[in-house]
């Protein structure tokens, strides 16, 4: 049995295809979800879709791309959820794409970094682990953990894709790292190292779907029944037998997440 520890659910919630998408996971033995709302819109859809499927649980979190104009409000909300997630996530930082003007950069950064830490302080005062997203920001998603005295053991690095030595560095500070299709690509060949650094008891699963879908689907629209995919390949990287690995992963999501399901 698998557990998918990071998929975005909600275009099939909203499309009424949810069912037959979880039914395909089943069939795959992925039979456990953390779906991942990064806006006030999609946490509610989870909030929902949790309470009638028990298979799921859910995170919520303003993903930095999607700080709008009303991120206060949103993030006003945010607590109301807290008592039904199993986390706060994904938050963090996202520099690959940034505006061209050093001025707009500055305040483009800047309100990223505000947005990451207001869920930092939320997610102590509520006593809840946190799903980091990380693109091309890494030792800044570090200072401000740092800075907020934030317990890298309540911290996942979702869809990991660091090199071996930032994850020496995460897994010594007690960070679990999760791993997606991304890793079964050709040239992932640093990312393969990096797994090799990382113990069984800090590794969890995900495929980030309905991004990033595993070769041979590359491409194509990911689900959570390409899972295995993703757990086969790092599975025969670490040279673990796949049941083995399988049980380990399930183990260290409900760990992470603090509950069992
Ligand atoms: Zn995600």
């Amino acid at each position: 049995m698998l557990i998918d520890s990071h998929c975005h659910l909600e275009d099939w919630v909203k499309t009424d295809q949810i069912e037959k998408i979880l039914a395909e996971a089943y069939g795959q033995d992925v039979h456990k979800f953390v779906a991942v709302g990064t806006q006030l819109e999609d946490w509610k859809i989870y909030a929902s879709l949790a309470s009638r499927h028990k298979c799921i649980r859910f995170c919520v979190g303003l993903h930095p791309l999607n700080i709008k104009d009303d991120f206060e409000v949103q993030l006003e909300q945010l607590p109301a959820f807290l008592s039904n997630a199993v986390a706060i996530g994904e938050i963090g930082l996202d520099f690959h794409q940034l505006p061209s003007g050093k001025s707009e950069q500055v305040a483009y950064t800047k309100q990223q970094i505000v947005v990451f830490e207001k869920q930092l302080r939320l997610a102590q005062k509520y006593n809840m682990p946190v799903v980091i997203h990380c693109r091309d920001a890494f030792e800044v998603v570090c200072e401000v953990l740092k800075y907020a005295r934030f317990d890298f053991h309540s911290v996942l690095f979702h869809c990991f894709t660091g090199t071996a030595q930032e994850a020496e560095y995460l897994l010594a500070a007690g960070a679990f790292l999760s791993y997606a299709g991304v890793v079964t690509f050709k040239n992932a060949q640093a990312i393969q190292r990096t797994i090799l650094a990382t113990p069984l008891d800090r590794i969890l699963v995900e495929t980030d779907c309905p991004y990033l879908a595993p070769v041979p689907y590359r491409g194509k629209t990911n689900t959570p029944a390409l899972l295995p995919y993703t757990a086969r390949h790092i599975a025969a990287l670490k040279q673990i037998d796949f049941q083995t690995f399988c049980e380990a992963t399930t183990q260290n999501t409900q760990i992470f997440f603090r509950t069992r399901w």
